[in-house]
């Protein structure tokens, strides 16, 4: 039975249940390495048995293929498990560090401290991955959640509620569903952390709220991931490696590569085998994209909306229709669609896209390509395609969350890989170990011997003895 207070989404079941939680924290701030592993094991035996119910939610919500689901939301959770199950202790434990010359007589430890309550808000586009991820960083590090997944997908969100309620005390971990107002009525308490996934004007709005309680933040945020294609690259290689990293998920994926850049002499052989796999992989039966059970749709008519507003606006200025454009409104369906010929003033150009609009640029100096990436806000994943000396150039001379070479999307399923965007793109990182440590306070100990130690000569009065030994320390520590 649901408990009544998770019922209401009003202030003060929020602050009633905040208080609950912040008696958790005290309780967990001792909690072992058992209490913690057993917490996250029952999560994945939940998820083991429930497979069928979050692949039902997930095409409920966007249609999303079972395939996708299970290699796009449920092995990122278990994975994220197993992974922590297998290194929980070794980051649990606290790390020894050397002595300075400086503090010789002392010795010193970094503790993993829970910070406390956690707030979890999440998106859409991967809801079960995106919520349940942060959430077994939560308790590996020690801390009860409050949880606000996203209202746009509203079957999963149920089945998100359902699973914390079947496995959980709110006490412990506890799920609000409900619009933008739920999360903004739960940022104004004094969370120990909060971690948000989704666009960079909502992260903004995050960040302020935060900022009345100094409570620490991890933002996981957006913005336009490129793609370099080199002069050096594998064309057939490269389109095959985009066209699934574009279009999985139906293109809204928040690493998806949001735009092509392209070099001049190999943009028309990188189209054509962009359309080659375009058809390969959704149509190869000529029967029409729109028939394939292996492409998502668009989540709802907002989204749908605001991606046909920028095709339109793009082919209003000019924009060439490589591919694709197709759309089926009462279906939210817009089909692969490929764009060249793009200008600065269009929306494709300054937006990021987030659905299956593919943008693509040339360039004629990698130099150049570099520059225009350096002129937006620094994206949350950059793809470079083509030889290893200069993708080192492009590694150095660019800022981004992360970076692949020769392919795309997957360093998401890499656990030991920080996982995080830079200023726009987010704060803070994801992920294993960075996982962790974002809901960590990373507690340094200090600890003296008693009587008589090398800080006593630097006590007053100050005599000469004492100003030596300070000058030493100045000029050799
Ligand atoms: P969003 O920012 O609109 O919503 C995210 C969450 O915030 C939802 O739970 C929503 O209810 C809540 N929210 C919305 N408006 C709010 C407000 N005014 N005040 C408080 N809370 C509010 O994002 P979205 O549309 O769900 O997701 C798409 C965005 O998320 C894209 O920008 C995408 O790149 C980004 N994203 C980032 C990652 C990542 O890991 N870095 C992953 C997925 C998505």
């Amino acid at each position: 039975m649901i408990d009544p207070i998770l019922t209401h989404t009003n202030s003060l079941s929020f602050t009633k249940l905040f208080e609950k939680q912040q008696k958790t924290a005290l309780l967990w701030r001792c909690s072992t390495l058992e209490e913690r592993s057993a917490r996250l094991i029952k999560i994945r035996t939940w998820i083991e048995k429930n497979q069928d119910f979050i692949r039902k939610s997930l095409w409920e919500d966007f249609k999303k293929p079972v395939p996708e689901v299970d290699l796009s939301e449920i092995f990122p959770v278990t994975s994220e498990i197993n992974h922590t199950l297998n290194n929980l202790k070794s980051w649990m434990k606290p790390q020894g560090i050397s002595t300075p010359l400086a503090m010789i007589g002392t010795s010193a430890k970094v503790y993993y401290e829970p910070k406390g309550v956690a707030l979890i808000i999440s998106p859409w586009n991967f809801p079960f991955n995106l919520t349940v991820g942060p959430l077994v960083s939560a308790l590996a590090a020690g801390c009860p959640a409050i949880i606000k997944p996203s209202e746009l997908s509203p079957a999963t969100s149920d089945l998100i509620q359902k699973m914390v309620n079947d496995l959980f005390q709110p006490e412990e971990v506890a799920v609000f569903l409900g619009e933008a107002d739920v999360s903004q009525e739960l940022l104004k308490l004094p969370f120990d952390h909060i971690f948000f996934t989704g666009s960079p004007a909502v992260g903004k709005i995050v960040m302020k709220a935060a900022a009345e309680h100094l409570t620490s933040v991890t933002l996981e945020l957006g913005g336009k991931s490129p793609a370099i294609i080199d002069e050096s690259a594998d064309l057939n290689d490269a389109a095959g490696k985009l066209i699934w990293g574009k279009f999985v998920n139906c293109g809204q994926t928040c690493i998806a590569p949001d735009y092509i850049l392209v070099h001049e002499s190999k943009k028309e052989r990188l189209l054509m085998e962009l359309k080659v796999f375009i058809q390969k992989y959704y149509d190869p039966e000529f029967k029409g994209i729109e028939k394939s059970q292996d492409y998502a749709r668009i989540i709802g008519p907002k989204h749908f909306n605001r991606l046909r507003s920028y095709l339109a606006d793009a082919v209003s200025k000019g924009a060439t229709l490589d591919f694709g454009g197709k759309i089926d409104e009462s279906n939210c369906y817009l089909e692969p669609t490929l764009l060249s010929g793009i200008k600065d003033n269009m929306d494709v150009f300054n937006e990021e896209i987030f659905g299956p609009i593919l943008p693509i640029l040339t360039f004629s100096s990698l130099e150049d390509a570099i520059n225009l990436i350096n002129s937006k806000p620094k994206p949350l994943a950059l793809y470079y395609f083509g030889e290893n000396m200069n993708s080192k150039k492009v590694i150095q001379e660019t800022s981004s969350g992360n970076v692949v070479i020769n392919d795309c999307v997957l360093h998401f399923l890499h656990n030991n890989l920080p996982f995080g965007g830079v200023n726009n793109s987010g704060i803070g990182k994801a992920h294993g170990h960075a996982g962790f440590l974002a809901f960590s306070n990373e507690k340094g100990v200090l600890k003296q011997r008693v009587g008589v130690n090398n800080v006593t000569l630097l006590r007053p009065p100050y005599g000469m003895k004492a100003k030596n030994i300070i000058q030493s320390l100045i000029k050799w520590f």
